[in-house]
């Protein structure tokens, strides 16, 4: 099942059980709008190529569109769709004023150099600049782009707007960006981690850990997870995956990767089969890479009795079903991966108000929000009795159609 089949029967479901107004559901699936763009650019070697690029903006009921821009060869209409929609609930559950949107230029961005990037950048900018903006829709990083991208991306619109850094988040921080803004998607998923872990009686340092992904999520979220003495026993990459039952090395491992790029050669445990990382023994598994990941062909063979979300849609329906039945809990992506964008309107804020906050209070505001949402989503759960990803869809959902019949919207 795609992305969009995915996501939309969640949506569906979650719809259901709130017993909304059929023709508000109807209204609430269709996004607002979906721009579609043409980047031509000069390579280094004098040729031209062409990458389409993508925004699609899925709801404003609840404030300016909201969402990641990804430079990656799999991205697809279907896909930004998708991603779009989980932006608008994700920011609900959340319960930060934004909506939903989701950007992609269909490119391999390690196929590019420095300067393709950004050439890149400016020219999508270009096309889309009059259709984003403080109030509109805010972009800001998501896989394969990063603080750099955020800055071509503010320096061209300010050519076209006058300077305005909360045009994007996820900024350097000498351009306005917040303080553990980098961090805070990791940092999110274990605060995440640690309210389900506690609400179950146990606690990271009991537990063993695997991540799939160790880029700007899974890097972050092992730090934290080996801080609070947690085991991470196994890890991959795009390069490959590694493990060691008695606990990988991690700060060797963050010093190696930042020094040769990959995990690829650690000496600290033995090489594997990334695909074996999503089954192997372990007490939580945390996938921070791509979407559909967990599916009927592996989800059986699952040894972990919590997940934790921090990719978007990596557990695909048919594989939630089967990890249900067999009791593992599931923390869903709009909730276990939403400190990034939390911590992207703390910067909108920043930015708003012309005042830097420290990064204790960048991080104990995020512990607040991941907190209440968890509670909320189990609110949620007790009253519908559901399980936790319907707990936050339905928060979500609800939230959202709240604010859209509060705007007048006429059935
Ligand atoms: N790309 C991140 C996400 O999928 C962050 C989005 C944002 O900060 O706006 O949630």
């Amino acid at each position: 099942m795609n992305a969009l089949a995915a996501t939309n029967r969640n949506f569906r479901h979650a719809a259901r059980i709130l017993g909304l107004d059929p023709k508000l559901e109807k209204s609430l699936l269709i996004p607002f709008r979906e721009i579609k763009v043409e980047c031509t650019i000069p390579k280094d070697d004098g040729t031209l190529a062409s990458y389409v690029g993508f925004r699609v903006q899925h709801d404003n009921a609840r404030g300016p569109m909201k969402g990641g821009i990804r430079y990656h060869p799999e991205v697809d209409p279907d896909e930004v769709n998708a991603l779009a929609q989980l932006m608008t609930w994700k920011t609900a559950v959340a319960d930060i004023p934004y909506g939903g949107a989701k950007g992609g230029i269909g490119c391999d961005p390690r196929d590019l150099s420095v300067s393709e990037l950004e050439r890149l950048t400016r020219v999508f900018t270009q096309k889309i600049h009059d259709l984003i903006g403080i109030h509109r829709d805010v972009p800001a990083p998501d896989m394969g782009t990063n603080a750099q991208t955020m800055a071509w991306i503010l320096d061209e619109y300010s050519k076209f707007h006058g300077h305005s850094p909360a045009v994007v988040t996820g900024k350097p921080i000498d351009l306005g960006g917040s303080l553990g803004r980098e961090a805070a998607t990791g940092l999110g998923v274990v605060f995440a981690t640690e309210a389900l872990l506690t609400e179950n009686g146990k606690s990271i340092s009991d537990m063993k850990f695997a991540l799939q992904g160790f880029g700007n999520v899974g890097s972050w979220a092992a730090k934290f997870i080996h801080e609070r003495g947690g085991k991470v026993v196994a890890v991959s990459d795009i390069t490959g995956a590694l493990k060691n039952p008695n606990g990988i090395d991690i700060p060797a491992l963050l010093k190696y990767k930042d020094d040769n790029g990959t995990l690829k050669d650690f000496k600290g445990g033995d090489s594997m089969d990334p695909n074996d990382l999503l089954v192997c023994e372990c007490d939580v598994l945390i996938p921070c890479a791509l979407g559909g990941v967990l599916n009927k062909e592996n989800a059986a063979d699952v040894k972990a009795k919590f997940i934790i979300e921090g990719a978007n849609h990596p557990t695909d329906p048919e594989a939630d079903e089967i990890l249900s039945r067999k009791g593992v809990l599931i923390l869903p992506d709009i909730y276990a991966n939403s400190g990034g964008v939390t911590v992207s309107y703390f910067e909108w804020v920043q930015n708003i108000q012309g005042f830097m906050w420290d990064e204790e209070k960048v991080n104990f505001e995020l512990s607040r929000y991941m907190r209440r949402a968890f509670h909320e989503i189990k609110a949620m759960c007790k009253i519908h009795d559901c399980n936790l990803r319907m707990g936050a869809f339905t928060l979500g959902v609800n939230r959202v159609a709240r604010a859209t019949l509060l705007r007048g919207w006429e059935a």
